[in-house]
């Protein structure tokens, strides 16, 4: 076991330089030595003080024995008297000076026994001439206050007190070879000089003892303090520093989130809020193992806190692969230009992530924003949540990207993030196909157009329902390049091959706003060589379609390329008549519900004959969707439409299960321009 010196010394040692075990051998000290050091450091300021009030009190009662040798030894007191108030005096003004010029402290305790030994010296050299004998040496004995004072009232060190009091002690003894006093005084007064000497000696030492124990006691408690502060101070850092990377963990992330939000509720403070999570991360750690996944999240902890620790950001890990960064911020704008910032800057990382479910090859991340707005009972947890499902929006239109908060935006789903990674990839991928349902004109019986419908392909095999998917790609715009894909590759699997006179094609108004949406569909038509009269594009009325000049410039643009607008879906938007106003629809596709519904309730039937009626007057082509029997069929047959699409015509299905139709100009009907 140590010896609690050995704690004190190394454990002062490492509070004044740190713990550092390298330093501390390489600078090994004398254990006894370095404590005396560090006494005297310690003591210093006490030590000054005590011999400074000492001095200052021990000058007056040594002036004042001037009463004494006026008693004892009158014949030289005008001797003793100003060399007392000399050495008394001299002695004060010394000490004075060396205490304003801060000296330490054993200067001037050197300067206390230098004033005892010389006030007894310059005391006794005159009284031996005194004739006064035996007055004298019975005064004599008072010499011995002298030594009693450097050693015990004085708190000299035991070097300095033994020093001065044996220079008192040897004086006396010269002394005696001066006055001739009888061999019985001599020993006496020797002996009683010596038990002096030896005692107050001895009390001396054993008093620096003492303080010296004190000193430790004191010093260890400080230790032992200061250490149980060292180790509250690391367990509470330890409790909120996330132990992998360094970063705040999310318990001093929700501290600091406190801290913003009452700035923010007191002095209207506004804050961002950013949540940052790595793509794919799961995939990653499966793939590379732990310890790489580790190795990645710490590069990425590193890189966010380069980006945002410079702006005055906050930055800790939110979860597994999640960051959040927090710092003062008024404009959305800002926000966003910082989660684009922090995308680009871990995307330059280039580290490798090969597993990716959407054809990337780096560790990226999606960030999602969100900023402090004034909105009336808004809470801390809803701008978490805000900054969450921005995340989530980010996550949705493909990873890899930043999203700021839209108070409007729904929220998503999990499968939704993971399509709209799929779709960025889907063409150059092969995961996107188009089948062909067969539309019979009702005058001829023959299949004299096909719809084309998208199909994609998951990566695990299965496949998504356009009715979750195009909504996705026009969220994330996938849907322009697949709108032009879709164009392209009906012209190629269809129309080159003369398997159809026509081919509609879905359009979603995302396309038809796209800019260069209509000179793009003739570059396409050049490049295959397909007529555009053979094309037609199917509007769906139940979108909330803005109708807005641009798009109606851009329907104008493909109706001279010789493209056809069929409106698709009728009755179930509420725009479908304000369309029907607007613009010229070839032909108009009755939704199948209507038919649906009709073989169930009289009401509806009548409700479908009404809504035929009304479109036939308007001079539009009627086409009835989602024929699945015969009496279906034969209902609409009895309402004298033009075409009907469904099951029992035929199941959407991909191009090389179709028949190989020569086209048939004759029969050109669906071609003439509205
Ligand atoms: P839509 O254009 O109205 O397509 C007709 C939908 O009805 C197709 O669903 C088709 O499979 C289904 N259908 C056809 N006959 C019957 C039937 O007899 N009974 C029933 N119950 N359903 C029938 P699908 O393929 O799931 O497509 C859904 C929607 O997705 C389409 O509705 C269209 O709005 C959209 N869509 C499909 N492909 C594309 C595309 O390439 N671009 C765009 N913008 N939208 C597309
Ligand atoms: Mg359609
Ligand atoms: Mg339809």
């Amino acid at each position: 076991m140590k010896s609690r010196r050995t704690r004190v010394m190394v454990n002062m040692r490492r509070l004044s330089r740190g713990s550092d075990p390298g330093r501390e051998k390489a600078r090994p000290t004398s254990g006894a030595i370095g404590l005396r050091a560090l006494y005297k450091d310690y003591s210093n300021e006490a030590r000054r003080a005590v011999a400074r009030s000492g001095l200052w009190l021990a000058v007056p009662v040594y002036i004042l024995f001037l009463i004494t040798d006026l008693v004892f030894i009158p014949d030289v007191s005008q001797v003793t008297i100003p060399a007392r108030f000399m050495i008394g005096l001299t002695s004060l003004l010394v000490l004075e000076i060396q205490f304003a010029r801060k000296r330490p402290a054993g200067e001037l305790e050197a300067t206390c026994a230098t004033a005892v030994v010389l006030g007894y010296v310059v005391w006794l050299v005159p009284a031996l001439q005194t004739s006064n004998a035996e007055a004298f040496s019975y005064y004599a004995a008072f010499g011995a206050i002298f030594m009693m004072g450097v050693n015990l009232f004085f708190s000299l060190e035991f070097g300095l007190a033994i020093a001065s009091s044996g220079l008192i002690f040897a004086s006396f003894l010269l002394s005696l070879a001066e006055f001739h006093y009888s061999t019985a005084y001599c020993l006496a007064f020797t002996t009683f000089y010596l038990c002096c000497f030896v005692f107050t000696s001895y009390v001396n030492w054993k008093l620096n003892k003492e303080r010296f124990n004190v000193f430790l006691n004191a010093r260890e408690a400080e230790l032992q303090q200061r250490q149980a502060a060292e180790r509250g101070e690391a367990l509470l850092r330890l409790s909120i520093t996330d132990s992998l990377t360094g970063m705040e963990n999310r318990r001093a992330a929700d501290i600091r989130l406190k801290q913003f939000w009452e700035r923010w509720r007191q002095d209207a403070v506004a804050f961002a809020v950013l949540l940052v999570d790595v793509d794919f991360f799961k995939k990653y750690n499966d793939y590379y193992g732990h310890q790489e996944g580790d190795h990645c999240l710490v590069t990425v902890a590193n890189a966010l806190s380069d980006i945002v620790v410079p702006l005055g950001a906050t930055v800790g890990r939110y979860g597994g692969e999640e960051f959040i960064v927090i710092l003062d911020l008024d404009r959305g704008a800002d926000a966003l230009a910082l989660a684009d910032a922090i995308c680009q800057g871990i995307e330059a990382l280039d580290i490798v992530h090969a597993q990716r479910l959407d054809g990337f090859q780096h560790v990226t991340v999606s960030v999602g924003a969100t900023i402090t707005r004034d909105v009336a009972g808004t809470k801390l947890e809803n701008v978490i949540n805000e900054a969450d499902r921005a995340l989530y929006s980010a996550k949705a239109s493909g990873r890899n990207c930043a999203r700021l908060f839209d108070p409007n935006e729904l929220p998503g789903g999990d499968a939704s993030e993971n399509i709209a990674a799929i779709l960025k990839i889907a063409i150059q991928q092969n995961l996107v196909s188009l089948v062909y349902q067969p539309i019979q004109y009702l005058d001829t019986g023959e299949i004299g157009a096909y719809e084309a419908l998208m199909r994609l392909q998951l990566l695990d095999g299965s496949s998504a329902s356009p009715a979750m998917f195009i909504p996705i790609a026009e969220r994330t715009g996938a849907i322009i390049e697949l709108g032009y894909w879709a164009i392209r590759r009906a012209c190629c699997e269809l129309l080159s091959r003369n398997i159809v006179e026509t081919v509609s094609v879905n359009v979603s108004p995302i396309q038809l706003r796209a800019p260069g949406f209509a000179a793009q569909v003739a570059a396409i038509l050049a490049e295959t060589g397909i007529s555009g009269h053979r094309i037609a594009f199917e509007i769906t009325e139940g979108v909330d379609m803005e109708i807005r000049p641009d798009v109606l410039d851009s329907i104008q643009d493909l109706k001279r390329l010789g493209i056809k607008f069929w409106l698709d879906d009728f009755g179930t938007g509420f725009a479908g008549l304000s369309w029907l106003r607007l613009m010229e629809f070839e032909t108009v596709k009755i939704d199948k519900s209507f038919l649906h519904d009709a073989a169930s309730s009289e009401g509806a039937k009548i409700l479908l004959e009404d809504i035929i009626g009304l479109v036939r007057n308007r001079g539009h082509r009627i086409l009835v969707e989602g024929v699945e029997n015969e009496e279906q069929l034969d209902l609409v047959k009895s309402f004298g439409i033009d075409a009907v699409q469904g099951y029992f015509i035929g199941r959407p299905a991909p191009p090389l299960k179709h028949p190989i139709a020569v086209r048939q100009p004759e029969r050109r009907r669906w071609q003439a321009s509205a």
